[in-house]
């Protein structure tokens, strides 16, 4: 029902009290005005009787004076009167009253009967000069007692008159009572009723306006899900159902904004992380502390998931592990870059993209579960892939949506591959720097700072630290006598010996020419010594041809430093290295010479006989 229809409905009482009120005053009027012409005809036919008694006087009194005097002219009021009566006897006949009628026709009757019987006789005889019998006439006393009845008859329609007008104001008064008393009655409970209408309808409207009021306070406060029942009017129901749909709207407004705020919070943790991992990947001096840096990372970034970051090798013809994650340990191995569809068409590969996407050949990962694929990509060329896959039953939050994923991996792999390159490119160039192009070993500024760095180690970790320095014998001759590519080959073979024979741990090394050493740490002298030996002997053992031809016995001579808990510089054991080499040199060559513990006081060394 609409406001207008129910204040309409709430009024409709009061206007039919009201259109009764006035059909009952009207009626009550009506009821009054009739009274009054009620009593205005009972005045009037009251009026009317006192004429017809004013007339039977003059009727009377002129027969009485014509038989007296016997002059026509006393019958002119005789005769007037007689002439206005028959119109006075028809205006008091009241149709609706027949006893009133009955009085007046009786009246009629009776003056009739006194001009038949008395006047009319008493006239003719007076005429006919018989005044005798005239007067004889009127002495028989018929005549007054007809008029005495006439009179009479009067008085009873005149005391009828009386009685009706009184009736009829009575009724009138009773009835203008009745209408007082309605008119009262009506108009209080017009008010009564108005005051009351009014009080609902005021509550009923304020009532619904409150609860419209109150949920309108409650969603300004924030409070969610705040809704009005829709009941009462059809305006109320149509702001109620309009103040729903914007509670509703609002609600989801705000809970879309929330879920944009969680969205930009775990963006931006995204961004802070793979800002971080920059960090780190930038202060990472190799591609092994990258992978160390990764190795933590990535866990971290893509949860809930196991996988591994490959990396083309040298050659480009394997994928091998830099990192895994997540997998059990040994399970990451390498792979044919030809196993991976996403290396092979050059862009990422999700689980689910793409109606002809075949099954991975081969992802290295454990179980047949789909993984993901991303290449990474420098400068045109591929470095290598990330691949990973969900580590439970149950994929991971983040493959939730493909786009936040891309979102998140697009970038990770820009930086990993732009990280990675870069620490491929230290690692090269470090190595181009440490390493001597010719053999492969160490160069001396390689040796230099290891030296340097076992030192201290050594000494803070009180363990042994040995060096060996090697010198081939008359290598000038052997250059003179066969050309400079002879004497080269001859020490990249030293090289591939020195190789083979350094354990795990220590270092090969050529600072120069046709020298070299090995530093040994954890080596105690006697080892050391043993190792040199093994050295020498080994390239005593050589035989050497350089473009078909032989290039003879080559021997080396080799000095041994040394210690155990003394506390020397790097300097002073590489010069007694070089001093027991010289002694071996000076002893005859071919041999090794280990160099006194004692290293700052005059040396005792230790001359190996030739085998
Ligand atoms: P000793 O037994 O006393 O060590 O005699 P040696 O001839 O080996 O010693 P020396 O110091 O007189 O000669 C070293 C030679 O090594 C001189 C140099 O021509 C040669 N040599 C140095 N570097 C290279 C190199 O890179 N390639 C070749 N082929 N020869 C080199
Ligand atoms: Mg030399
Ligand atoms: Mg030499």
């Amino acid at each position: 029902m609409k406001v207008r229809q129910l204040i309409l409905l709430w009024q409709l009482p009061f206007w039919l009290l009201l259109l009764g009120s006035a059909l009952l005053l009207n009626s009550a009027l009506e009821g009054r005005v009739t009274a009054t012409r009620q009593a205005t005809q009972t005045r009037m036919r009251t009026e009317e009787l006192a004429g017809v008694l004013q007339a039977v006087v003059d009727m009377e009194t002129g027969v009485r004076g014509y038989v007296i005097v016997g002059d026509e002219a006393f019958l002119e009021p005789y005769r007037a009167a007689q002439a206005s009566l028959p119109q006075r006897f028809e205006r008091l006949k009241e149709p609706n009253r027949p006893t009133t009628r009955t009085e007046v026709l009786r009246l009629e009757a009776l003056l009739k009967r006194w001009q038949i019987e008395v006047a009319d006789p008493e006239i003719t005889a007076r005429r006919a000069g018989q005044e005798a019998e005239a007067r004889r006439l009127v002495q028989r006393g018929t005549g007054k007692r007809l008029i005495d009845q006439v009179r009479a008859q009067i008085q009873v329609l005149n005391r009828s008159e009386v009685q009706h007008l009184r009736a009829d104001e009575t009724r009138a008064a009773r009835q203008l009572q009745h209408l007082r008393r309605a008119l009262l009655a009506a108009g209080l409970l017009l008010l009564a009723g108005s005051v009351a209408a009014t009080v609902v309808l005021a509550s009923r409207l304020t009532r619904a306006f409150q609860a419209l009021a109150l949920a309108a306070q409650r969603l300004s406060a924030g409070e969610p899900d705040v809704r009005v029942a829709p009941s009462g009017v059809q305006e109320f129901q149509q702001i109620g159902a309009a103040f729903n749909t914007m509670s509703a709207e609002l609600q989801q407004s705000q809970a879309l904004a929330q879920s944009r705020q969680v969205d930009l919070e775990q963006r931006n943790t995204q961004m802070r992380s793979l800002s971080e991992l920059s960090d780190w990947l930038q202060a990472a001096r190799s591609l092994n502390e990258g992978a160390e840096v990764l190795g933590r990372a990535l866990p971290a970034l893509l949860p809930d998931t196991q996988g591994t970051l490959l990396m083309f090798n040298a050659s480009r013809n394997l994928l091998t592990p830099l990192v895994a994650w997540g997998l059990p340990e040994g399970a990451a191995r390498a792979s044919s870059p030809d196993e991976c569809w996403a290396l092979r068409r050059g862009e990422a590969r999700f689980p689910d993209e793409g109606r002809f996407a075949p099954p991975c050949l081969s992802s290295g990962l454990p179980g047949n579960r789909e993984y993901m694929c991303f290449p990474l990509f420098v400068h045109g060329e591929t470095l290598g892939v990330l691949r990973f896959q969900g580590a439970g039953a149950a994929p991971p939050l983040l493959f939730a949506d493909k786009t936040e994923l891309r979102h998140l991996l697009v970038p990770l792999t820009r930086q990993l591959g732009l990280a990675l390159s870069a620490l491929q490119l230290q690692d090269r160039l470090r190595d181009q720097s440490r390493r001597d192009p010719l053999t492969g070993l160490a160069n001396r500024r390689h040796l230099e700072e290891e030296l340097d760095r076992q030192v201290s180690l050594s000494v803070s970790t009180a363990s042994p630290l040995s060096l060996v320095a090697l010198d081939i014998d008359h290598f000038k001759r052997l250059n003179d006598t066969f050309g400079h590519d002879a004497g080269d080959a001859v020490l990249v073979q030293m090289g591939q010996t020195l190789r083979k024979l350094t354990p795990a741990g220590a270092l090969a090394a050529r600072p120069g020419g046709e020298e070299f050493c090995l530093l040994l740490p954890g080596f105690t002298g006697d080892e050391a010594l043993a190792l040199a030996e093994q050295v020498r002997a080994a390239i005593e053992e050589w035989t050497l041809l350089h473009a078909g031809i032989s290039l003879g016995r080559i021997t080396a001579s080799l000095g041994v430093s040394s210690w155990g808990e003394a506390a020397p510089s790097a300097g002073v054991l590489v010069k007694a290295a070089d001093e027991a080499l010289y002694a071996a040199k000076r002893a005859g060559r071919n041999r090794v010479v280990l160099a006194g513990t004692r290293l700052d006081e005059p040396r005792a060394t230790t001359t190996v006989p030739l085998s």
